[in-house]
């Protein structure tokens, strides 16, 4: 077997939106940073073909820029994304080509001095007392320790924070109840004109399939013709209809389709495994298995009875699971939904988020949006472990409680607080502190130097 040992100043693990944040950010600031991965890619979650959500907020306001505003001017570069784009059921949508984030991931690794090793997962944790000395992955039958100052966990389910014996929550309320996980996947051929002329006709096609779903005037065929930016989710009466009938395979009350960057395509956002845990293998693998066979059955339905998609076919079916939600770690800080939902600003705050509530429920149909009128801001202890000194959470795994995580997983805040980590760590080191300690006037003065938002907009 293979053995490596490194030693860096900043380990980040897993290259998701908020690790490829982390990392870069780090890198730029002049440290030797490691990403490690697991998969042979880069990009996470950002490669299933989602769009990004929470640019800007309820009222069209912009909360979030930095790391993710520069990650999209750059995609829009290639033809590769489209601009923010004011929703009346989302807040705003960014749609982006899944395939093409790939491949900036590495080349802005390569610009900013990421060095980055993949196909390894994360398997063992050396603690010293209150700190991480090393962290040893495994692949290919290959061993590499990684020593470091300080680790940043991007692993959206908080491995590297698990294996160091960090405490958590999971889910909501006593049973744990997770968000469904979704195995995403493309479509081209399919003629949208057709789909919006019916939906157009049948407006009973975009009732909502849940009571507590709350959207905006506006959100119709017309909308959705002006411009092709758009997230699609509507067939409502069919999908009741199919239902009824016993044809509709998943568990779902419609269609969540989001438009491409090219004619004709688009990645499809509704299959359902109900009942998963995601950071157990069995109910990972069931939910893969089950997952990639509802893709078919989806498609044999979408054919016959969804107009527009014909003539449609498979073009990819993601490499992952998509998980929404797993682990929650603790923080210095642990954000509640009152204070959400109050819209507080702390003055320690390093992001803000101003998308949904938006939590999918572990039932047949529903889905639990909450608005939120006005952005949050994330305070820097939601990011610093409570238990490890050297240790940081970026993106979904950071210690927010079971309702706010409806609103920080979305990617775009993924990022903020990935690019916040970095920032962080990097006035750890330089003061020789650990993060509990730095001063958080100096984070947020660095980040509104790289263009970060702190204080809500009135542009976009
Ligand atoms: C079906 C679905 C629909 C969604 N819809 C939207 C949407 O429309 N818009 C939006 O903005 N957000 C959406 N989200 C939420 C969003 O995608 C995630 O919350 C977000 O990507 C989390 O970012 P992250 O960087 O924390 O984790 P991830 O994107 O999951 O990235 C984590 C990375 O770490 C790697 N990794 C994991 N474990 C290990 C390990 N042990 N060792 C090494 N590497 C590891 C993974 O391979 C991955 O690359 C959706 C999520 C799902 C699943």
């Amino acid at each position: 077997m293979n053995a490596y040992e490194y030693t860096y100043d900043i380990a980040v693990i897993g290259g998701g939106p908020a690790g490829l944040a982390a990392a870069i950010t780090a890198a730029r600031g002049g440290r030797r940073v490691l990403l490690l991965e697991k998969n042979g890619f880069l990009g996470g979650n950002m490669t299933l073909g989602l769009p990004l959500l929470g640019f800007l907020d309820e009222h069209g306001a912009r909360c979030i820029a930095g790391f993710g505003e520069e990650l999209v001017t750059r995609l829009r570069a290639r033809g590769a994304a489209y601009s923010h784009r004011f929703c009346p059921k989302h807040n705003s949508v960014t749609n982006i080509d899944a395939e093409q984030v790939k491949l900036l991931a590495i080349e802005m690794c390569r610009e900013a001095g990421v060095d980055v090793l993949l196909h390894l997962e994360t398997q063992h944790v050396d603690r010293e007392g209150g700190r991480i000395r090393s962290v040893t992955l495994r692949g290919k039958c290959n061993k590499v320790t990684v020593c470091a100052d300080l680790f940043i966990d991007c692993t959206g389910d908080g491995d590297l924070a698990y294996l160091a014996g960090c405490s958590y929550n999971k889910g909501r309320g006593a049973n744990e109840e997770l968000m469904p996980p979704t195995v995403m996947f493309t479509l081209e051929g399919v003629e949208i004109d057709k789909l919006l002329d019916h939906v157009a006709a049948h407006p009973e096609e975009m009732a909502a399939s849940c009571a507590s779903i709350d959207t905006k005037a506006g959100y119709d065929a017309a909308y959705f013709r002006a411009d092709p930016n758009f997230v699609f989710v509507g067939m409502t009466a069919l999908f009741t209809r199919l239902k009824t009938e016993g044809k509709c395979p998943v568990e779902r009350g419609n269609m969540i389709i989001i438009h491409g960057l090219h004619p004709g395509q688009v990645y499809v956002n509704t299959s359902r495994l109900l009942h998963t845990d995601a950071t157990d293998i069995l109910d990972l693998t069931h939910a893969e298995l089950e997952g990639h066979l509802q893709v078919g059955q989806l498609v044999d339905m979408f054919r016959e009875h969804v107009p527009g998609f014909a003539r449609c076919y498979v073009s990819s079916i993601a490499p992952n699971l998509g998980v929404r939600e797993t682990r929650r770690f603790r923080g210095v800080k642990t954000l509640t939904v009152e204070e959400a939902l109050s819209a507080s600003v702390p003055e320690d705050s390093i992001c803000l988020s101003g998308y949904k509530i938006d939590i999918h429920k572990d039932c047949e149909t529903a889905t639990l949006f909450q608005t939120v009128d006005k952005p949050f801001g994330v305070p820097w202890g939601c990011l610093v472990s409570a238990e490890v000194d050297n240790l940081l959470f970026a993106g979904r795994c950071i210690s927010v409680d079971e309702s706010v995580i409806g609103s920080t997983r979305v990617m775009p805040c993924c990022m903020a607080t990935g690019q916040a980590a970095a920032v962080g760590a990097l006035l750890a080191l330089s003061h020789g502190q650990d993060p509990a300690k730095v001063n958080v006037k100096d984070i947020r003065a660095e980040l509104l130097r790289q263009g970060a938002v702190l204080y809500q907009l009135s542009e976009n």
